[in-house]
């Protein structure tokens, strides 16, 4: 309430810009009906890891892959594809600071898993950690900058030092498809006991899926019954 409130007043103090191309923002959000409508949505996905599924397959089936081989996390929930302009606003909030493009990316996330949560409230928000080295290294943690806004948003609580990464696996694009799984294997640890029994898992973009994987797994050797991930974009093939 107050969070809305104090929202209000900063959208009447500055009024919404577009972040893509400097028009006039739509009410409340910092991009233009236009770049809205250009977005590229992730409308047909796999109910269980979000991958693109071919039109007219039908909907609530989850793909081959996770059929033959189902994810350890439950449910994973992306609004968008990694695809132009995605990777502008996701590349500037990971690797340039702009704080900015993580506000509206927060909100387009909102905006989607609300009514998504007919499907269970996490009790807990846990953002995929960084290593500490990379962590000095970029200041700040893209998927902490999302989580914040989004559990303040959604009314749920984050816990940002519940896991740890201890492992400072090389970045996943570098990696060839086979050695993905092995680098990230024991790479988080749970710090203490979890207590929430339903966990989202947030983080920016859903690759191969094998980092909230591994993550998923740690949380559910800790206790955890069901992980959900919640990320800005899917890559359209994993
Ligand atoms: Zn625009
Ligand atoms: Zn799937």
């Amino acid at each position: 309430m107050v969070y809305n409130c104090i929202k209000q007043l900063q959208r009447r103090l500055y009024p919404a810009r577009c972040l893509l191309c400097g028009a006039g923002g739509e009410e409340g959000l910092d991009l233009c009906q236009a770049c809205r409508r250009e977005l590229p949505h992730n409308l047909h996905p796999c109910p269980r890891c979000a991958l693109p599924l071919p039109l007219g397959a039908p909907a609530i089936r989850s793909c081959g892959a996770c059929r033959l081989h189902p994810p350890p996390f439950d449910r994973c929930f992306t609004p968008l594809l990694y695809q132009p302009p995605l990777d502008l606003l996701v590349g500037g909030l990971k690797f340039h600071g702009k704080l900015a493009y993580g506000r509206l990316l927060t909100e387009l996330m909102a905006e989607y898993l609300e009514p998504m949560l007919k499907h269970g409230v996490p009790e807990l928000i846990v953002p995929v950690p960084l290593h500490p080295t990379r962590l000095r290294s970029r200041g700040y943690n893209q998927a902490l900058e999302l989580a914040h806004p989004l559990g303040r948003h959604l009314g749920i609580p984050i816990a940002p030092f519940i896991c740890r990464r201890q492992r400072n696996t090389a970045p996943q694009v570098k990696q060839a498809m086979e050695g993905r799984h092995s680098n990230i294997q024991g790479a988080f640890q749970v710090v203490g006991r979890i207590q929430a029994r339903h966990v989202a898992l947030v983080d920016d973009v859903v690759t191969t899926g094998a980092t909230v994987a591994e993550l998923a797994r740690t949380l559910k050797r800790a206790g955890v019954e069901r992980v959900d991930v919640w990320a800005v974009a899917r890559t359209p093939s994993g």
